[in-house]
């Protein structure tokens, strides 16, 4: 076990009420410092909220992602200051995110992260088609262009930036010992 999640708040879909989802994410908060590990964050128009619960209860000392990140500037600052990682999914690529790509290049480089979303959310020029793990070189292209890097650097980037927060190199060498 690399992470803790996915947890967070969803006030889109609203699968249940923002009282018990707000419970659920602070549990799993509470058990990602207890068991020293990251956590995984999804959040859906919910951004300002997030980050007030993040603020008043502290990101585990591992620090965390926010996955399929879709806010705006605003909230990358909030999240950013908090200590998360952005993680970028294919929605980056759509035509009308264009508030979303405003805030790629706000980002520090060592907080950055791409993800598939699969099997949703396949970037352009798949969209609408089911998503696979391969169609995550379309999203680091844009992202990478919004940065003004090449994709090679941007993809050792992101891949550095996962080992370190999911601790991957150390649990691939524990696996092996
Ligand atoms: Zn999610």
């Amino acid at each position: 076990m690399v992470a803790i999640g996915e947890t967070g708040l969803d006030f889109h879909y609203q699968h249940s009420p923002p009282a018990a989802q707000e419970a659920s994410l602070e549990a799993h908060l509470q058990l990602a410092r207890e068991q020293e590990l990251p956590v995984v964050i999804h959040c859906r128009s919910a951004e300002r909220r997030l980050a007030e619960i993040l603020r008043a209860a502290g990101m585990p000392e591992r620090g965390g992602v926010i996955h399929c990140f879709t806010g705006d500037l605003e909230a990358a600052r909030a999240f950013i200051d908090l200590g998360c990682h952005l993680s970028y999914s294919g929605i980056v690529t759509f035509k009308n995110a264009g508030v979303l790509r405003e805030t790629v290049s706000f980002v520090p480089g060592d907080r950055l992260l791409v993800e598939t979303d699969a099997p949703y959310l396949a970037p352009e020029p798949y969209r609408g088609r089911l998503n696979e793990p391969a169609y995550v070189a379309s999203t680091v292209k844009v992202v990478a262009a919004l940065r003004g890097v090449s994709p090679e650097d941007l993809a050792e980037l992101t891949v550095c930036n996962a080992d370190r927060l999911f601790g991957l190199d150390a649990t691939a060498a524990s696996t092996a010992a």
